[in-house]
């Protein structure tokens, strides 16, 4: 099953108990996958279309729990306010009452309902992608307001026909399903996110540390060839004793560390002392190549 069908799943377990928030998420299910048209008698009916089993579930279970069963098309309609004061039907193209979602728990049922119906999410292991795609402009503006009044930014984005609403970032998405209550699925992608922190942080000092080698080693090759080239044009007895000693430990040992080599001269010297002496070398052989 993919990551967007396993949130679906869980949240088509998660039923509110109050029925403000039922309603909140009946009215987002219907207002965005519901159709509404007639029956054979000339009575209202409403369908929903859905791809997942789990969201028509859903749907059956709010209605049981909000409605008396066999319920006309016109009372739901009523109660989620989708008629509007002739008693016709919205063209399910606009917004849901604002005064359903003014609780912040019936503003999460909503986002609840309308991702069980136009949401979408991708695998976290190849991105962090969530989105819901809206028929109208409206359905989607009011997602993202909902969805930027708990401080999550979305952004709306035109695909052919279709308005979408979308969040791009890890940390978005996971306050995201927390608010819809999928926690199981936050879980789980917080421990993707956490995994794949450390995988990047591991390879970003492997980057350093191969970095770091490249450089001395790099540097250790320019101090050798600068001491063969005083040993052939000057000779290395020539030099003054410091710099004597230091050449024939820098021939002797050419992988070790400015520091190592302090430790083979006699006396030993630090780091910086090291350092000196070789750029002293180098001054010399530069010298000689000018
Ligand atoms: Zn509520």
């Amino acid at each position: 099953m993919s990551f967007s069908s396993e949130v679906k799943e869980e949240l088509e377990r998660v039923i509110p108990d109050p029925r403000h928030c039922q309603l909140a998420e009946l009215a987002a299910m219907i207002c965005l996958g519901g159709r509404i048209g007639r029956g054979e008698n000339g009575e209202r009916k409403i369908e929903l279309l859905s791809e997942n089993s789990f969201v028509a579930r859903k749907y059956f279970t709010l209605l049981k729990k909000t409605f008396i069963i066999n319920v006309n098309a016109d009372k739901v309609l009523q109660a989620i306010k989708v008629l509007d004061e002739s008693g016709s039907p919205h063209q399910l193209s606009g917004e849901i009452s604002p005064l359903l979602i003014r609780n912040s728990c019936c503003r999460r049922a909503f986002l609840r309902g309308a991702f069980l119906c136009v949401g979408s999410m991708s695998n976290p292991r190849k991105g962090y992608h969530l989105e819901f795609v809206c028929e109208y402009e409206a359905q989607a503006r009011q997602i993202q307001q909902v969805i930027c009044g708990f401080e999550i930014d979305a952004k709306i984005v035109r695909r052919k026909k279709y308005h979408v609403v979308y969040l791009k970032e890890g940390a978005g998405i996971v306050d995201l399903l927390n608010v819809m209550g999928a926690h199981v699925s936050l879980m789980l992608l917080e421990n993707l996110r956490v995994e794949k922190e450390v995988r990047n942080s591991v390879n970003r000092k492997v980057n350093c540390e191969a970095a770091n080698i490249t450089k001395m080693v790099r540097a250790a090759n320019k101090q050798i060839e600068d001491i063969l080239l005083l040993q052939k044009n000057y000779g290395l007895s020539n030099l003054p004793d410091n710099l004597r000693q230091m050449a024939e430990i820098r021939l002797e040992h050419p992988e070790s560390s400015l520091q190592e080599l302090g430790k083979y001269l006699d006396p030993p010297v630090g780091k910086s002392g090291v350092n000196h002496r070789l750029r002293k070398l180098s001054e010399m052989a530069e010298g000689i190549k000018g």
